[in-house]
This record gives structure tokens, C-alpha cells and sequence, in this order.
């Protein structure tokens, strides 16, 4: 699976093909701090773990595009991050009958959710080190 190009750009693995090969990540991406943590959260394991772990649109599984259900559906794992308890994330993936692997509510780590976009590297951090320790730790070795 390459993820390199003569791009400036990284370029990631195809998510449709290589589903089965790469644990996809969902966030709620929700327009509040702890939305946008999430987002970033999602971001960062993608770009860190490039052949391992994907975000992949989870609007366009709300939406219903077979192509991004079946992305989820033929995963090796599926990670829901979820920015407060609404769960917005894991409920949608829920709706349409995928199954989650390993799911965080960054709202529930000690960072309280605010009206902002705004976020620390820090707090990202402690939520991207909390999926690595407690779920992607395992495939890694
Ligand atoms: S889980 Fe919370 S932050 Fe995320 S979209 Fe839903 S309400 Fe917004």
C-alpha cells in the first residue's frame, strides 16, 4: 500500500480499497472545542500511522453513500471519536448498523466542552495518547 507521491502534499492509502487493511476513524468533527479536538485527534493518528489507521468521511455515512458504508463495513477496526456524550459519532455509525471497535468521548477525559474552535496541542495529545495506550497499542507491535 503506498502512501508516497512527489506530492508536497502526504498522500494516504485509498480508503475504499484498502478498508480491510487500515482501521478507520470516524469523529463527529462537532463545532465546539471539544469537536475540534476530536477532529485533530482523528487527524494526527492519520497522518502519524499512515498505513495503520484513516479517517474517513462520516458525513457521507450519514448521508448514506454505499462506498463509505462499506469502508466502515470491511475495516479491520473502527474507531468513533466523539467530542461530548451526545455521541453523535457513534450513534450515526450505530444507525447504520457498523460495529465500533473502540470509542472515546473526548468530553469524558477532564477537558470541558467549550462554545470555541480553539484547542491545545496538549489537549489533543492526551486524548491521541489515550486511543494509541488503550486500543492501537495492540497492532502496533
Ligand atoms: S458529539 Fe457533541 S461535539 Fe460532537 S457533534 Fe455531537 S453534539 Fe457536537
Amino acid at each position: 500500500m503506498s502512501t508516497s507521491g512527489s506530492s508536497k502534499y502526504q498522500l494516504l492509502p485509498h480508503c475504499a480499497t484498502h478498508a480491510k487493511d487500515l482501521i478507520i476513524v470516524a469523529t463527529c468533527d462537532g463545532a465546539s472545542s471539544t469537536g475540534q479536538i476530536g477532529n485533530e485527534v482523528a487527524r494526527r493518528l492519520t497522518k502519524t500511522f499512515p498505513n495503520l489507521v484513516r479517517m474517513c468521511c462520516l458525513s457521507a455515512v450519514a448521508a448514506g453513500s454505499k462506498t463509505h458504508l462499506d469502508i466502515f463495513k470491511n475495516a479491520k477496526a473502527v474507531i468513533a471519536v466523539n467530542g461530548c456524550q451526545l455521541m453523535c459519532a457513534s450513534n450515526i455509525l450505530k444507525g447504520k448498523g457498523i460495529s465500533i471497535t473502540y470509542e472515546v468521548v473526548v468530553a469524558k477525559e477532564g477537558i470541558n466542552k467549550l462554545p470555541s474552535l480553539d484547542f491545545s496541542d496538549e489537549e489533543v495529545s492526551k486524548i491521541a495518547d489515550k486511543v494509541v495506550n488503550e486500543f492501537l497499542s495492540k497492532y502496533l507491535k
